[in-house]
């Protein structure tokens, strides 16, 4: 046998040994129910993941509902996308910026909780297959909003609804009640190199 061959065949019989891992695995998953996903860390990818996840859902023709804690002051792709596609998807953003630009925390506070006025609703609605909650973690960090009360809605949101929930930090308690926790790390930034955000890329 040459060496590629036996290359080959130990290639081929690790892949079946994976393949029945991993078989045996989606036999195993048998609960149907919508997921709670945060996706934190310092890396960039957080909010891009998320709107990857709203694209996949809207494939399918499911009801999105997204609301940006934060985000709002500068214009991004992702919002002229969804407002030109306000039929299939309900977006509000809370438009103060950053809490170090308004540097007001009762504002600060009145915004969050006018924000969150449009999410506890849609995280109650049975119509919402897909929730968006981007840049919620500083709501929780900063006090803004009570952990408990966030907490609570999104354990008792409807069986089929999946939710996603975006920023850094998080806490404990959130990182506990969700089904999937990634950590996005920063290896790199472009941005620290000196690279001005992209259009596009960035936003
Ligand atoms: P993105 O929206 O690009 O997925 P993110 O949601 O993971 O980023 P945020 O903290 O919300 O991260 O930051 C939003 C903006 O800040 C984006 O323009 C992003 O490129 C930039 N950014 C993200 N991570 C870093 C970093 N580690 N250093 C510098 N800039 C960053
Ligand atoms: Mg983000």
């Amino acid at each position: 046998m040459s060496n590629d061959e036996k290359k080959n065949r130990k290639h081929k019989a690790a892949m079946e040994k994976q393949k029945a891992k991993v078989d045996a695995r989606i036999e195993e998953a048998s609960a149907e129910r919508g997921v709670a996903i945060l996706l934190t860390g310092n890396g960039k990818g957080k909010s891009s993941s998320a709107f990857g996840m709203v694209m996949r859902a809207l494939g399918y023709g499911h009801k999105v509902g997204v609301v940006q804690f934060i985000k709002g002051v500068q214009l991004s792709g992702e919002e002229i996308f969804l407002r030109d596609h306000s039929d299939q998807v309900e977006l509000y953003q809370m438009g103060t910026g950053f809490t170090w630009n308004t540097q007001d925390r009762t504002a600060d506070i009145a915004a969050a909780e006018r924000t969150w006025a449009v999410a506890e609703p849609m995280l109650r609605d049975p119509s919402y297959n897909l929730v968006v909650l981007d840049e919620l973690t500083y709501m929780i960090a900063y006090k803004y909003l009570d952990e408990d009360r966030v907490v609570s809605a999104l354990r008792n949101r409807p069986l089929e609804q999946s939710v996603v929930v975006t920023g850094r930090g998080g806490g404990s308690k959130l990182q506990e009640i969700m089904d999937t926790v990634s950590e996005v790390k920063e290896i790199k930034h472009a941005f620290k190199a000196g690279i001005k955000a992209r259009q596009g890329v960035d936003f």
